[in-house]
């Protein structure tokens, strides 16, 4: 008879890993030991779990795995933004980026292996979907960055704007969320996180109601349909008003605003009639924006603004009362558009052109 396939331990709630234990005969408490182990203590193997009794080690042993994604690669920018490219149980790869000052600490990191939302100026998109991630896959970035950046002890954002768009893996990334927030894992506050989306908006309606409510960024980059429907194809199901309206219905915590994403293309739409008409579609909205000059990269066909265009367009739309501010130029040295190093990595594995364009 064949052996059922082991569960992966890094792929349950506590709530599962309760219920899996106490079907075991095993009290549900170690449940918090074992979260404990996983994600403050970066433990990998169920031997090392030395509080817990020989024998549950051994069912554990017998009964899950515990899948961690190994580095593949690891770039560091004069900067400090550090790349880091992982490789999945499947031999797919992702990235994630630490990025150390922005204010504090953040991760950057992917939910899905490429992404099918094909925005015009990003390489992940070049790629289509390949697959989603799963809950511990994304969650599995964070124990592989938080432990080789020496940070299990120290506070850190996590935002999810690496590869994919994460309200299109919507299930395993609530999932995720749920994890990072469990007070013996991570622990992690929900406004340290933030999710970015393109504006899927019945999954943004989901999202809405959900208990662990992140942050929302909404990535917009273009004022009008016509413009954002060029630079982001989601456009033509959901429209601009459509996502402001569904934003002005989202409860934000106290305090807090809606972010909006604003991919500065240079002669597309960075111009000062653009800056206006995005200042009088926010307002009325609790935004904030964040202007993020292109990381211009081969294959990509669009030019990065010079420095005076960034700053019209940043003053025009704080002169109207909008927080604004601009992305620091991070990590250029170490291609830090999103999907950069996959897609060159790809090239020079397949000495060939790529399928995809970047
Ligand atoms: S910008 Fe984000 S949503 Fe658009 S293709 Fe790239 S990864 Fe996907």
């Amino acid at each position: 008879m064949a052996t059922p396939a082991r569960s992966d331990l890094a792929e349950l709630e506590r709530s599962a890993l309760e219920a899996a234990l106490d079907a075991r005969g095993y009290k549900i408490f170690h449940a918090r030991q074992i979260f404990r182990w996983l994600y403050r203590r970066g433990v990998t193997d169920v031997e090392a779990m030395t509080d817990l009794s020989r024998d549950l080690r051994a069912a554990l042993a017998r009964d899950f795995t515990i899948t961690t994604p190994e580095l593949a690669q690891r770039e560091t920018s004069s900067d400090g933004t550090e790349k880091f490219l992982l490789r999945l149980a499947d031999g797919r790869q992702i990235e994630s980026v630490f990025i150390p000052d922005t204010p504090s600490m953040t991760f950057c990191i992917s939910t899905q292996v490429g992404c099918a939302m094909a925005c015009a100026f990003c390489l992940t998109g070049k790629m289509g979907l390949v697959r989603n991630l799963t809950a511990g896959e994304i969650v599995g970035q964070v124990r592989v960055l938080a432990g080789m950046l020496g940070m299990r002890e120290k506070a850190f954002n996590i935002v999810l704007m690496g590869m994919g768009e994460p309200l299109h893996n919507y299930d395993e990334t609530m999932k995720a969320l749920r994890i990072l927030t469990d007070e013996y894992g991570f622990a992690m506050p929900p406004r340290r996180i933030t999710l970015s989306t393109v504006g899927l908006l019945p999954a943004l309606e989901r999202l809405a109601k959900e208990i662990v409510m992140p942050n929302l960024a909404i990535s917009l980059h273009a004022p009008t349909d016509a413009l954002r429907a060029a630079l982001v194809p989601l456009n033509q199901r959901y429209g601009v008003a459509d996502i402001i309206a569904a934003c002005q219905r989202f409860p934000l915590r106290k305090r807090s605003r809606i972010t909006f994403e604003y991919v500065l293309l240079a002669g597309v739409n960075d111009s000062p009639d653009d800056a206006r008409r995005l200042a009088k579609l926010l307002t009325g909205v609790k935004s904030k924006v964040n202007l993020i000059p292109l990381n211009a990269a081969p294959c990509i066909p669009f030019e990065r603004p010079a420095d005076v265009a960034v700053d019209r367009f940043a003053k025009i739309l704080a002169d109207r009362g909008l927080i604004v501010s601009v992305r620091k130029s991070r990590g250029r040295d170490i291609r830090a558009a999103c999907g950069q190093l996959i897609v060159e990595g790809q090239k020079r594995s397949a000495g060939q052109q790529l399928a995809v364009l970047m």
